[in-house]
């Protein structure tokens, strides 16, 4: 899978890609990132992205021809045209469904917003997915675009060892409940004990008391996921 990332602040990226899961999947070429900086195409002298809106109000906005101009030139780099994504408090809410629907795209072009965000016409002509990561507004694109990534790259055969398998992460597809309680070493900590059945080694028991627990603990937490999804609004 591939992604490009957009973005006017390149340098957040280096640490994000050099830890842990992700780092492991560039290394082995199942994942490839690659960073624009939006920039280098600015036209004028002095790289300017971005304009104060027409209309008045405060801050700025990012300019159009950049902004399309860096997507429409990123696109010829692959043969995959890719999918873009527009990350934006406007879009529409990111799950788990989304990652899933979203993972079987071999190319994703993501496109990290600052300041008052797009000039609409980026919208108008691009035609992006808008992809918001929740209701609340963050400085910039840079850490929406880490969460989609890093939400796909779980799903990308071969990133996950067996030790970190999704099979049972919550909201995965066949399971709208939260994962069950989790527990290891030591058996007890300030009298808090690890429940018993998880020390039998009986595998069909454990299995049963998991799911009994996902209920209980999606009932307390989080029962709106327990709805039909067919009745939900
Ligand atoms: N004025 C904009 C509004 O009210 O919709 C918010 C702009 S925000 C400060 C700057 C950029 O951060 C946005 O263009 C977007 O790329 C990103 N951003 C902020 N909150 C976000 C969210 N909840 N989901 C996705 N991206 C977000």
């Amino acid at each position: 899978m591939r992604f490009d990332v957009l973005t006017l602040f390149p340098e957040m990226f280096p640490g994000y890609l050099s830890q842990s899961l992700l780092n492991k999947a560039i290394q082995r070429g199942l994942v490839d990132v690659q960073i624009h900086d939006i920039r280098e195409w600015a036209k004028d002298k002095h790289h300017k992205v971005d304009d104060r809106p027409f209309g008045g109000g405060p801050g700025m906005v990012l300019k159009v021809e950049p902004v399309v101009e860096c997507v429409e030139a990123v696109q010829q780099f692959d043969e995959r045209k890719g999918k873009v994504i527009l990350t934006t408090p406007q879009g529409k809410r990111f799950d788990q469904r989304t990652v899933e629907d979203l993972a079987q795209v071999e190319r994703l072009i993501l496109l990290c917003g600052r300041y008052e965000g797009f000039d609409q016409r980026v919208i108008d002509i691009l035609q992006p997915d808008e992809i918001s990561i929740g209701d609340y507004i963050v400085n910039g694109g840079e850490v929406a675009a880490m969460v989609v990534m890093d939400a796909l790259v779980r799903m990308v055969p071969g990133v996950l060892g067996h030790v970190e398998s999704n099979v049972d992460d919550s909201f995965s597809t066949g399971n709208r409940m939260l994962e069950f309680s989790q527990y290891t070493r030591p058996r007890e900590y300030r009298g808090f004990e690890v429940p018993e059945i998880l020390l039998t080694g009986n595998h069909e028991q454990i299995q049963r008391w998991r799911q009994q627990e996902s209920l209980k603990k999606t009932t307390q937490q989080r029962s709106d996921l327990l709805k039909n999804p067919n009745t939900e609004k």
